[in-house]
């Protein structure tokens, strides 16, 4: 007897077919006693569709009805496998975030699940239900539905597994797990059979696309096992948890990821005094823009002015513009630099911590390679590059074979 929740991604739900074809999976695995939320995404490209249908009103962005529009992708999957599953003669229901008891902050487009209420999921699962809840939505204190920014059915998988105390969170899509590199950059990756929350968290966030970085967070937080896995083959994928087995433990080096999406922001000559830096980044967080590497750098030949350098996703920057033009004109700042064209290549491994030498071989490999690097960020567990957008490909490349290949 086992609590499972199962997420199945647009892709895997893009059909009635393939809709069909999860359910007699589902089936076909469920063991007597067991109880099984699923959780699925919007039918294949729907968010994108909806999304440029707003386009085509206005370039405005209207956070609450963007929510409005795209929390109904999710609605119309989970109607469709609850009757998938009725069809198939097993008793089913389906549930909006709302109705799962998923409450977030009024954040739009942006909702962080604040609290779980899963009385209604654990009801209708003790009356012989599977249980079709919808990825990526919940509603506020004022009944507002938001939802949790792309890709935020993993959340709602985990969050859900977290507050039900299930045995497992099984993320089902259409690759069979997290791969050392993106196995269509770099063709010799292999599946990672097993990993800490702490690297996938940091692999997921340095751009391993497998997996929102908000449901690893949340795994670590409830300790809810992940396997992420492939919707189409019963191999085994990746297991996500706390502790991993002695033979997973002896590697430096876990992963490579590489991330495009990665705007440069320079603001060049602001007074080098208490409180300028605060200002920048508290309006930017204000507008809920995320910053990632920041570099101060105090200029010596001119004292009392100094340059901040930081990056944010290529996605935020409409956002953050109205955000520097106002630092612009606020701090007489001299300049304001945007290079769109950045990257970031990172490894990460929980073993590097104590082992030198695996900054000094990233770049060298980066340098071998004719690749400059503009700024270097390291945690405990990952080293990062900021380099340019154009190289990013041959970098993850030479950087895999320093530390897979066969050397
Ligand atoms: N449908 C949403 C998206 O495309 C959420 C998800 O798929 O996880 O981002
Ligand atoms: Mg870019």
């Amino acid at each position: 007897m086992a609590l499972i929740v199962k997420k199945f991604g647009g892709s895997s739900v893009a059909t009635p077919d393939k809709m069909r074809a999860i359910v007699q999976r589902v089936l076909k695995g469920k063991k007597e006693g067991d109880q099984i939320v699923i959780v699925v995404s919007a039918m294949g490209d729907t968010t994108d569709d909806l999304v440029s249908l707003a386009k085509q009103i206005t370039t405005k962005t209207y956070g609450r009805e963007m929510d409005m529009l795209l929390s109904t992708g999710e609605q119309v999957s989970i109607a469709l496998m609850a009757m998938a599953f009725e069809a198939a003669g097993q008793k089913a229901i389906s549930l909006t975030g709302a109705q799962a008891g998923i409450r977030t902050s009024d954040a739009f487009n942006k909702g962080r699940i604040l609290e779980m209420e899963p009385d209604r999921i654990m009801e209708a699962l003790r009356d012989g239900n599977v249980v079709v809840v919808a990825g990526f939505q919940g509603i506020t204190g004022h009944g507002d539905i938001t939802t949790l920014g792309r890709g935020g059915s993993d959340t709602t998988a985990v969050a859900i597994a977290g507050a039900i105390h299930a045995d497992v969170c099984e993320i089902y899509t259409d690759v069979d797990g997290v791969y050392t590199a993106d196995p269509r950059v770099v063709p010799t990756a292999h599946k990672i059979k097993e990993i800490t929350y702490g690297e996938m968290l940091e692999m997921a966030k340095l751009g391993a696309g497998v997996m929102q970085p908000r449901a690893v967070e949340m795994g670590s937080r409830f300790n809810v096992p992940i396997h992420v896995r492939s919707t189409f083959t019963e191999d085994e994928g990746t297991i996500i948890q706390e502790v991993c087995s002695m033979e997973i433990k002896q590697y430096l080096i876990h992963g490579v990821a590489s991330d495009k999406n990665v705007a440069k922001i320079t603001v060049l000559g602001i007074p080098n005094k208490p409180g300028y830096a605060y200002k920048i980044f508290a309006e930017l967080a204000e507008k809920n823009i995320d910053v990632d590497m920041i570099v101060q750098s105090v200029r010596v030949a001119k004292e009392g002015v100094t340059d901040i350098t930081f990056t944010i996703a290529g996605t935020e920057l409409p956002e953050a513009m109205s955000v520097l033009e106002h630092i612009r004109s606020q701090m007489h700042a001299e300049d304001i630099l945007i290079d769109k064209n950045m990257a970031k290549v990172s490894v990460v491994g929980a073993g590097m911590a104590g082992h030198p030498g695996i900054a000094a071989g990233m770049f060298g490999v980066l340098g071998d390679n004719g690749v400059n690097i503009e700024i270097i960020s390291t945690s405990e567990i990952s080293i990062t590059c900021l380099i340019g957008e154009e190289c990013v490909d041959k970098a993850v490349k030479a950087i895999h074979d320093h530390f897979f290949g066969e050397h």
